[in-house]
């Protein structure tokens, strides 16, 4: 973390110096609607952007308390860290190690028996943990890292968005009808957001549709503080039973509680959950039942709710393919099952997608073009999901071989992970001509992160920890074998490229953060002989940025981890932590010709 470069400010460096928004209330740039991980996600990203008013209003009375999902994915960490508190989150999570899979007895086919155990999570799949932790506390630091952006950035409770309509002949086009405590008020923004849920007045109003399963399936859900004997109430844990059905249990944060997801039956057409007045005892009876002989002595539930779920999506998730100024996040575009633990994990990054794009659009860094990207590239995600989800649902069916089950649940770990999105080539995401080069960082997945050691203070540490969310390209130059002090050397000679190539009105890294990293120890290069590029002078004082240069780490060498060519590379990066490019260091033309068509 960086700080004190423009002067020396005492207190903590999370809490940003506030700046003055000037202009009318009821006039936005962004108005996001809803609260939940979609919201909240693309909120605290627009929120880093002074010159940026965002409003986010929620129809609930206020931040939410309980519920809801838990799983939070490796690559949903890998972006927490972007936004500064994955480590307070990975203190407080479960962290899901292992998983357990029960099936019938083979001998008395009325009682479950262990039939297998794995590892969750891959080795070197991520850095980051996948955990659990309640939704509630996951959108507690989301509106932390937005109390301390230099907006100050706080929702609107109480305030329901009731319609919409939208004039592209104003500077202003979207105007919002919003509800408070039953008076009603507009809201003028360039653009709006919904992150409405399921139900969305936003989809609503541009006529989009959910389609897909009419048949909608049941679940009950409940977080527990109880005594029981079944031994894998602290591991991920898959049952089926013979004839009761079949339940996952999610050990919770804390050490004592316990989630247990209960299948219901199949909701006939036109029924809704509502209809069948399931209560708390039904799902403790459910349970019991599925988990014989084992059973569950609760003494609190802190949470529980029945709700259904039917695998739909929608075409698309903008109003318009040219020029959209309407788009859908999160569950308003898609919904599904939670067997696979997706649900807020896509919807945090359907907005991580989309804040940097309207960032930069909104900031002039960008053409307006860029957001046609989003509809495009989140629309493909969600359509995987639909389909692995209706995969992996079925699978757990009484009927299905409880082998494959568990083949299935480790060939797809990758897939849970968040980590097999990879987006198609774009204006974003360039072909993969050049992909020998660095094998492992594969252009439109998300940047694999390995460990590196900062030359300056030999700081062992994850390269990819280089990102926040603050709405800037990386490139990552991977310097080849000779001496980099040496002027003839690719890696100095596309320094002095990318130098001149930098802005000259701000900050030299201002619109692209460059790192280095060097094949040589740490302690066998002198810092001072470096490139001034990699050395750059910044801010009002001319401080130097001592932080762009990093030497491999003999005992996890990046090079041999990611494939990278020894001959070097460079890899260019996303906000959003998504590789668009690999390329060689004599390419700074082909480099500044894919950049030149997305930064203005
Ligand atoms: C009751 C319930 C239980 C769930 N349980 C699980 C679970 O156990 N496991 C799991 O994986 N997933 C679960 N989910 C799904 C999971 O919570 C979602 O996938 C995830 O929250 C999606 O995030 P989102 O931001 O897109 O939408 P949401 O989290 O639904 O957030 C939408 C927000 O918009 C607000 N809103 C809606 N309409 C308006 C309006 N007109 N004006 C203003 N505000 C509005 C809502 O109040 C809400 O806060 C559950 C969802 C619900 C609703």
């Amino acid at each position: 973390m960086q700080f004190h470069l423009n002067g020396y400010r005492s207190g903590d460096p999370d809490i940003a110096e506030a700046i003055d928004q000037p202009g009318p209330k009821d006039e936005v740039d962004v108005l996001i609607v809803g609260c939940g991980p979609a919201g909240l996600t693309l909120a605290a990203q627009l929120s880093q952007f002074p010159t940026i008013r965002t409003g986010i209003i929620e129809q609930r009375p206020g931040p939410l308390e309980v519920g809801q999902a838990d799983g939070v994915a490796c690559r949903t960490m890998e972006m927490f860290e972007a936004f500064g508190f994955a480590h307070r989150i990975a203190r407080e999570a479960y962290w899901v190690n292992e998983a357990a899979f029960w099936t019938p007895d083979p001998d008395q086919p009325e009682q479950i028996i262990r039939s297998g155990r794995i590892d969750d999570v891959e080795d070197d799949l991520s850095e980051m943990p996948h955990i659990v932790l309640n939704q509630a506390r996951v959108q507690d630091f989301y509106l932390e890292v937005m109390r301390n952006a230099p907006t100050r950035l706080t929702p609107d409770y109480g305030c329901i968005l009731a319609n919409l309509t939208v004039d592209r002949t104003q500077d202003f086009p979207v105007t919002a009808t919003v509800e408070t405590g039953g008076n009603a008020t507009t809201i003028k923004a360039r653009y709006i957001i919904g992150c409405d849920g399921a139900r969305s007045a936003v989809r609503r109003a541009i006529s989009l549709k959910l389609t897909g399963d009419a048949a909608n399936k049941a679940w009950g859900v409940m977080d527990l503080l109880a005594t029981t004997d079944f031994p894998d109430v602290r591991l991920k844990a898959l049952v089926r039973s013979a004839s009761e059905g079949s339940a996952l249990v999610i050990p919770r944060e804390g050490g004592y509680m316990f989630r247990l997801y209960i299948e219901l039956d199949k909701l006939s057409a036109d029924e809704r959950v509502a209809d069948r007045d399931v209560t708390a005892n039904d799902l403790i009876a459910a349970a019991n039942r599925i988990f014989a002989p084992y059973s569950f002595d609760v003494k609190e539930i802190p949470w529980w709710s029945v709700y259904e779920i039917g695998q739909r999506i929608c075409d698309r998730f903008d109003d318009d393919a040219s020029d959209p100024c309407v788009f859908i996040a999160g569950d308003a575009c898609h919904t599904h099952s939670p067997k696979a633990g997706q649900g807020m994990n896509i919807s945090m990054q359907d907005a991580f997608n989309l804040g940097w794009k309207l960032a930069a659009v909104l900031e002039g860094r960008s053409p307006p073009k860029l957001l046609s990207t989003y509809s495009a590239e989140r629309q493909a995600v969600a359509q995987d999901l639909i389909d692995f989800d209706r995969a992996f649902a079925s699978l757990l069916s009484a009927e299905a071989d409880p082998a494959k089950v568990q083949h299935y649940f480790t060939k797809h770990g990758r897939y849970t992970a968040g980590v097999e999105t990879q987006y198609k080539p774009s204006i974003i995401t360039a072909a993969d001509t050049h992909q020998a080069l660095a094998s492992g960082l594969i252009i439109g997945k998300r940047f694999h992160s390995a460990p590196v050691i900062r030359l300056a203070d030999a700081k062992p540490m994850q390269l990819g920890h280089v990102a926040s969310a603050d709405g800037r390209w990386r490139l990552y130059l991977f310097a080849d074998e000779e001496p980099p002090i040496d002027e003839s050397a690719p890696i100095w000679q596309l320094c002095d490229e990318l130098l001149a190539n930098a802005p000259k009105d701000a900050d030299l890294d201002s619109k692209l953060d460059v790192r280095a990293t060097f094949q040589q120890p740490h302690r066998d290069l002198s810092l001072e002989a470096a490139h001034p590029f990699l050395l750059l002078a910044k801010g009002r004082y001319g401080l130097k940025d001592y932080e762009k240069m990093f030497c491999v780490d003999p005992s996890a060498n990046i090079y041999k981890m990611r494939g990278i060519d020894p001959g070097g590379a460079m890899v260019l990066v996303r906000p959003d932590q998504y590789v668009a490019h690999v390329l060689p260091l004599n390419a700074n033309a082909d480099l500044q010709a894919f950049l030149g068509e997305i930064m203005l």
